[in-house]
């Protein structure tokens, strides 16, 4: 256990709201980034029911905050609350980090969409250029489809058992194309795991895995493991547990792959340099997370 902050009259003040929000991993991971970077700076978990959020976020400019990250279920409902979206915020259709700028205007970005694409790239694949078939049409695939637009890849193809939800995504970063350089993109419903669609999977250079299935339990997988190239890049969001059954099944089948605490160490560490603009230090945010190198 490593000692606790110093708290002083001049301490800096950043954290995360949501509701519940008392599992997060948040405070452990950013609280080693401040004491690693030498900030005098405290991350605390706000729990803060939906009703109160308005209240909550601009509290933030009365009490002086830094910033805040924002999660599940606020993500959506934060934004009307921003003075100035980031590209990717108004991309994503949502907020998971605040900053609180010298004015006093609150700036609502989306560290999510960095987040899924920096995991894949630390393990050696770029995105740009590239074609990406995302599993899944909630709010994490929504960031991660933004986040590999930004990033420049050629293609993304969306799959979800509701289809209309993979269309949404698909007609948002349509409406954007030009600030996107155009990329391709499509929608398929994610069915028989995913042996009926039409996508030629030979094509597909990187998976992320964005769906619930497969969390805090063994067995169901979103797709048939087997249609993917010997090419393929596997990301996996779901990082509880560690490995799912899809993730193992990639894995012996020798395929490139990413876990999800990757995600969460790399929206943290994007959070952090939207906030203190420098680069904190990484190992130290990832040992509190207790990830492996
Ligand atoms: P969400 O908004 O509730 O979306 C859930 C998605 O899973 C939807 O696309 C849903 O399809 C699909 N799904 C659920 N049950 C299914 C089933 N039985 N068969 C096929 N599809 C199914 O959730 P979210 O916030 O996007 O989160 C999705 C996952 O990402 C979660 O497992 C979460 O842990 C993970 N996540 C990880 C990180 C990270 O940092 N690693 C960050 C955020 C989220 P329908 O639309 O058809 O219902």
């Amino acid at each position: 256990m490593s000692e606790p902050l110093p708290i002083t009259g001049r301490t800096r003040l950043v954290g995360v709201m949501g509701w519940p929000v008392s599992h997060s991993k948040s405070p452990a991971m950013q609280n080693a980034g401040l004491r690693a970077a030498g900030i005098d700076g405290v991350y605390v978990a706000m729990a803060v029911e939906p009703s109160r959020l308005g209240e909550a976020v601009q509290g933030l400019r009365a009490l002086g905050f830094v910033g805040c990250n924002v999660t599940i279920p606020h993500k959506a409902a934060a934004m009307e609350f921003m003075d100035l979206l980031t590209p990717a915020a108004r991309l994503a259709g949502a907020v998971n980090t605040i900053r609180v700028e010298a004015d006093g205007s609150l700036t609502g970005h989306n560290t999510d969409c960095e987040g899924a694409v920096r995991a894949v790239e630390s393990d050696g694949t770029t995105i740009r250029g590239r074609t990406v078939a995302i599993l899944g049409a909630g709010g994490a695939a929504r960031g991660a489809a933004a986040g590999c637009a930004l990033a420049g890849a050629a293609r993304v193809i969306v799959l979800n058992r509701t289809v209309a939800k993979a269309r949404e995504i698909v007609d948002q970063l349509r409406a954007a194309g030009a600030t996107l350089g155009n990329v391709a993109c499509e929608a398929h419903e994610l069915e028989d795991l995913g042996r009926r669609t039409t996508i030629d999977w030979s094509a597909v250079d990187v998976v992320m895995q964005m769906t619930s299935v497969g969390m805090n339990s063994m067995g169901p997988m979103p797709m048939d493991a087997g249609l993917l190239a010997p090419h393929c890049h596997i990301f996996e969001s779901i990082y509880s547990p560690p490995e799912t059954t899809f993730l193992a099944r990639c894995r012996s089948m020798g395929l490139r792959s990413t876990e999800g605490l990757s995600m969460l160490l790399e929206q943290g560490i994007a959070s952090f340099e939207f906030w203190f603009e420098t680069k904190p230090d990484r190992k130290a945010m990832r040992e509190a997370l207790g990830k492996q190198d």
